[in-house]
């Protein structure tokens, strides 16, 4: 029990202490585990304190304390997901089996039926919070989740077994003092079990801080495409698929015609919703497994499976068409986009393409080069 105490007054205050830097839903999250886990610290010392205060106060109020703390570790989890569940599913398991405890305390008081009820109780919050990760969307892929939730069940295992040794009297129990080996098996969760659920949590908050940064890094702020750092990466798994499965591929090099007017007619605030505008019309053309990305300022690139260099280039025309015909204006007035856009294809001999991603990017750059030259608005193949 001392141990218990030790462990989890000292987790409170490293909780307290710590602040870590998350997003707005990790921060609110890690704020319910704090108040969670000080609850429960709270509530085992009232429980303690049965010895010098009423015991009717100190099991009521000690248990309420550790029902609603336990249930705050289940509410930090749930806010996670977006939207969060009803506030009310949290506190189910949890407050039924405080109201049931009541009759037990006050009108036929009995430690055997309050063991039973508190067991439950905890242990399906526990399997409540389980049941919780395995189904927060994305939460699963985490390890740390995975172990949360097996430190979970682990505990919801061991409030089972209680309960069940104390309704069937599987350990004789001499009197409330003394300690059986379930009882030894609880302490210990009560002990060690915060400290490895919150081990577990800030780990989980740190994984998804973590993957939050590298989706923001991977993609461009402006139009929520890829950007040129996370194309390269893509594009060389892109690159090793199309050999393996003996797919052609087409690159496709794009670039606003005259954007510096556009900005310097309308502003760079209405340049930047040309930008977009111009995605949203590129993206409505491509199908879900062709890479689009901005390859810098106004300019795209495009990588896509192609039939031949023909089809390529019939992709390459639409996307041409589906920006020019987008209606795009600013106060009453319309602005024209217009693009230029440079093909380069790559044919596969053996089990090689033919064309390194450098070698497809200078190649697209020339032709688009080309189109510039010839007057933009227009497709060009690279020879
Ligand atoms: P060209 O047809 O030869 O491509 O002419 P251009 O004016 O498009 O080419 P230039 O390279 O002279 O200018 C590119 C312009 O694109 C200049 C730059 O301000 C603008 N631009 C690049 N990135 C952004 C951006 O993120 N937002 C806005 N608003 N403008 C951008
Ligand atoms: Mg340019
Ligand atoms: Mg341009």
């Amino acid at each position: 029990m001392l141990l218990a105490v030790a462990g989890i007054v000292s987790l409170c205050l490293l909780l307290l202490w710590y602040s870590p830097g998350k997003d707005a839903l990790g921060q609110r999250s890690y704020r319910i585990w704090s108040v969670g886990i000080g609850l429960t610290a709270v509530s085992i010392v009232v429980l303690a304190l049965r010895i010098v205060l009423p015991e009717w106060f100190c099991v009521l109020f000690g248990n309420a304390l550790l029902m609603i703390g336990i249930a705050r570790l289940q509410r930090a989890l749930e806010v996670l997901s977006d939207p969060p569940p009803p506030a009310w599913h949290h506190l189910a398991a949890a407050g039924c089996a405080w109201l049931t405890i009541i009759p037990f305390t006050l009108i036929w008081p009995s430690i055997h039926a309050r063991v039973i009820i508190i067991s439950i109780g905890l242990g399906g919050s526990l399997a409540f919070m389980a049941w919780r990760i395995y189904r927060i969307p994305g939460l699963w892929s985490y390890r740390s989740a995975r172990a949360l939730m097996m430190v979970a069940l682990i505990g919801t295992a061991i409030l089972v077994m209680r309960a069940s040794f104390e309704a069937w009297g599987i350990e004789e129990k001499l009197d409330y003092y003394t300690s059986t080996t379930i009882d030894v098996a609880s302490y210990t969760y009560y002990g060690v079990g915060p400290l490895l659920l919150t081990l577990a949590f800030l780990m989980l908050l740190n994984d998804r801080a973590f993957a939050e940064l590298e989706r923001q890094a991977s993609l461009d702020p402006l139009t929520g495409i890829f950007n040129r750092r996370n194309f390269e990466r893509q594009a060389r798994r892109l690159l090793t698929a199309a050999a393996q499965q003996q797919h052609n591929l087409a690159l496709l090099l794009i670039d606003a015609d005259h954007f510096k007017s556009v900005n310097d007619q309308h502003g760079h605030q209405v340049g930047d919703e040309a930008l977009r505008v111009i995605v949203k019309a590129l993206q409505s053309q491509l199908r879900g497994d062709d890479l689009l990305a901005r390859h810098g300022g106004e300019e795209f690139v495009v990588l896509l499976k192609a039939q031949d260099a023909a089809a390529a280039c019939a992709v390459a025309e639409r996307l041409r068409v589906a920006v020019a015909e987008a209606k795009f204006s600013n106060a009453g007035v319309l602005v024209p986009l217009r693009i230029s856009i440079g093909v380069a294809y790559a044919g596969i001999q053996g089990d090689q393409l033919t064309q390194s991603m450098q070698q497809l990017i200078r190649r697209a750059d020339s032709a688009l080069y080309l189109a510039k030259r010839e007057g933009r608005n227009r497709c060009r193949l690279a020879a």
